[in-house]
C-alpha cells in the first residue's frame, strides 16, 4: 500500500503513470490502474530491457488505458541486487507535443541565429568590400593612364599589400613609360633632322611615317601619312623600285633623276620582313650636290684642258717654224722667241692664278682683316692703273664719302680684288669713257662700287661671270684666263661679304663688293 501511494505521489509530481515492481515482475504500486487490474509486467519489453542494460525504453498501445504511451524503465538496486523496478509512462501525443514545442523552439532560435550571422556576415563583407571598391577604382585610374597618384590604402592587411604592389607598379610603368617617350622623342629628332629622307610603308602599301626631308625631297602632299606610297613618292621610278623590293623581299636600290625639282636622288628601298610584317624602309638621299660637284669638276677639267690647248699649240707651231729654218734669221727668230715667250707668261699666270684659286678654296689662304676705309681700299689701285688708263683714253676718279664706318677686310687681298676688277673695266673700255670709284654705307655693311662706261656684259652671261674660265664671246680674243672674277668672288667670300655685277650691254657694268662693318677703331694704312 505504501508503494501505492508512493507511486500515486510520483504520479502527481511528474504529471505521469508511475508503476513500481518487484524483481519479478509482480505490480507494487501504480498512480494511475487499480493493482488488482494489473499483471504481470516481467514481460514488458522496457523492463527486459531494464533488466538487461540498467534503462529501458518502449513506446507501444497501453491496453490498461487505451492509446499509445511512452515507458521508461529503471531497476532498483539495493547493494548490487535487483529489488524493483520502477517505471514511468507518458502518453505518447503529450511527448510529441513537448518535442514539437522544444522543434519550434530549436528552429526560432537557430532562425534568430541565422538572422544575426547574415547581418553579421553583410557588416563585415562591406568592410571587407569597401578596400577593394576603392581599390578597383584606383586600378580603373591607373587603367586609363593616370600614373601620377599612388593608391592610398590606411588598412593594414592584404588590401593595403595589394596597393603597395598597385604602386610599385604603376611607379614601373611610369618609368617605362618614361624611357619609351624618351626614345620616341630621340628617334623622332633624328628623324626630323637628318638630311635623308624616310618613309615607312605598311603590309598595305601606305605610308605610317614619313620624315620632313622625305617630304620636301619627294613634295608630298602634307597628309602623307595614311595614304598610298605612289600618292607620296609621286615618282614612278621610286614607285617601281618600292614595288620591286617589296616582291621580291630585298633591298633594292637606284639612282632617279626628279625633274621638278631638278634633283638627283639615290632611294634605297629595305623590305623590314624579319617578322614578316610586310613593312618597308625607304631611305632617299639628295645626292644634287654630290652630282652638281662632279660635273663641275668635270667642266674644270675639261676648261683647263681648253685652255692650255690653245697657247700649246701656238707654242708649237712657234717652235717647228723656228726649226723649219726659221731659226736661220734672225729677226724672225727673235719675233718668234718674243710670241713664245707671251704665250708661256699667260700659261704661267693662268698657272698661278688656278693655285691662287685653289689655295683660296681650300681655305688655304690666311686672312689678316682689319678695320679699314673705303678710302684705302680704293685709293691704291685707282692710283696703280691710272697709268694704264691713261695709255687707253679712259679716265678713272674715286668719289668716297667721309665719315663711313670701317670695314673690316685683307687689305692687300681686296686691293688685288679691286685692281682686278678695275683692270677688266679699263680693258673693255673703249677711250673716251669713264671708270668711276665709289663707296656708301648701306646697314652693316660698307659697299664699294666700280663703274665703267665700257661694253658692258650680255644678260646672258651675266649670271656666269664669276665662274671660272667663263669669259663672255667679245672676251674670247681679248687673252684673260677667265678666272680673275672667280677669285675675287671667292677672297670676298672668305671676307663674310657679297660681290655681284650689273650691266647693260653697250652702256656699261658695275661691280659691287659688300663687306661687313665693324665697330673696331682703325689705323688708316
Ligand atoms: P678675265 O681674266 O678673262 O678678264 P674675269 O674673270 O676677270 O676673266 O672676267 C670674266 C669675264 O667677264 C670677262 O672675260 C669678260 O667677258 C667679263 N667682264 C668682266 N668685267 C667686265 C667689264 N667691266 N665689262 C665687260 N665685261 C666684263
Amino acid at each position: 500500500d505504501r508503494l501505492d501511494s508512493l507511486a500515486d505521489r510520483w504520479g502527481a509530481l511528474l504529471e505521469a503513470r508511475v508503476t513500481i515492481m518487484a524483481a519479478d515482475g509482480t505490480v507494487l504500486g501504480d498512480s494511475h490502474e487499480d493493482l488488482a487490474r494489473l499483471d504481470n509486467h516481467l514481460g514488458r519489453p522496457e523492463v527486459q530491457e531494464a533488466l538487461a542494460s540498467g534503462e529501458g525504453s518502449s513506446t507501444r498501445f497501453s491496453a490498461s488505458v487505451g492509446y499509445d504511451m511512452l515507458y521508461a524503465a529503471v531497476p532498483v538496486q539495493v547493494e548490487g541486487e535487483v529489488v524493483a523496478i520502477v517505471r514511468v509512462a507518458r502518453p505518447l501525443r503529450q511527448v510529441q507535443v513537448h518535442t514539437a514545442r522544444l522543434g519550434r523552439t530549436i528552429l526560432l532560435v537557430a532562425l534568430g541565429a541565422s538572422l544575426v550571422a547574415a547581418l553579421l556576415a553583410v557588416a563585415m563583407a562591406g568592410r571587407i568590400t569597401r578596400p577593394i571598391r576603392h581599390l578597383t577604382q584606383e586600378a580603373q585610374r591607373i587603367a586609363a593612364g593616370d600614373l601620377g597618384r599612388p593608391v592610398v590604402a590606411d588598412s593594414g592587411d592584404e588590401v593595403a599589400q595589394l596597393a603597395h604592389a598597385f604602386n610599385r607598379m604603376g611607379t614601373r610603368l611610369q618609368e617605362r613609360m618614361g624611357r619609351l617617350a624618351e626614345e620616341q622623342r630621340l628617334l623622332s629628332t633624328v628623324l626630323s633632322r637628318m638630311a635623308d629622307g624616310a618613309i615607312i610603308t605598311d603590309a598595305g602599301g601606305r605610308v605610317r611615317l614619313i620624315n620632313p626631308a622625305a617630304a620636301r625631297l619627294l613634295e608630298s602632299p602634307a597628309d602623307a601619312v595614311g595614304r598610298s606610297f605612289a600618292q607620296v613618292a609621286r615618282n614612278h621610278q621610286l614607285v617601281d623600285l618600292w614595288r620591286a623590293a617589296s616582291e621580291a623581299g630585298e633591298p633594292r636600290e637606284a639612282t632617279i633623276e626628279v625633274l621638278r625639282p631638278n634633283l638627283f636622288l639615290r632611294a634605297i628601298v629595305t623590305p623590314l620582313d624579319a617578322d614578316s610584317t610586310g613593312e618597308t624602309l625607304t631611305i632617299v638621299q639628295d645626292l644634287t650636290q654630290v652630282r652638281r660637284l662632279e660635273t663641275v669638276r668635270r667642266d674644270f677639267v675639261s676648261n683647263i684642258s681648253h685652255e692650255l690647248r690653245t697657247p700649246l699649240a701656238s707654242l708649237k707651231a712657234l717652235v717647228e717654224t723656228l726649226r723649219d729654218g726659221a731659226i736661220e734669221d734672225p729677226d724672225a727668230a727673235e719675233r718668234f722667241l718674243n710670241s713664245a715667250e707671251t704665250e708661256v707668261d699667260a700659261l704661267t699666270q693662268m698657272v698661278q692664278e688656278l693655285l691662287e684659286l685653289s689655295r683660296i678654296e681650300s681655305g688655304r689662304v690666311s686672312l689678316h682683316p682689319e678695320p679699314v676705309t673705303a678710302k684705302a681700299l680704293l685709293a691704291r689701285p685707282a692710283e696703280r692703273l691710272r697709268p694704264q688708263a691713261e695709255r687707253a683714253g679712259v679716265a678713272i676718279e674715286t668719289a668716297v664719302p667721309p665719315d663711313l664706318p670701317l670695314a673690316l677686310a685683307d687689305v692687300e687681298r681686296l686691293q688685288q680684288v679691286i685692281i682686278n676688277i678695275v683692270h677688266n673695266a679699263i680693258k673693255f673700255t673703249p677711250a673716251g669713257g669713264r671708270i668711276s670709284l665709289s663707296a656708301q654705307a648701306a646697314g652693316n655693311e660698307v659697299v664699294l662700287s666700280i663703274r665703267d662706261t665700257g661694253a658692258g656684259i650680255p644678260a646672258k652671261d651675266l649670271p656666269r661671270i664669276f665662274e671660272r674660265f667663263f669669259k663672255t664671246d667679245r672676251a674670247r680674243s681679248s687673252g684673260g684666263t677667265g678666272l680673275g672674277l672667280a677669285i675675287a668672288k671667292h677672297i670676298v667670300q672668305a671676307h663674310g661679304g657679297r660681290i655681284w655685277a650689273e650691266s647693260v650691254e653697250g652702256r656699261g657694268s658695275a661691280f659691287h663688293i659688300a663687306l661687313p662693318v665693324t665697330s673696331e677703331e682703325g689705323s688708316d694704312p
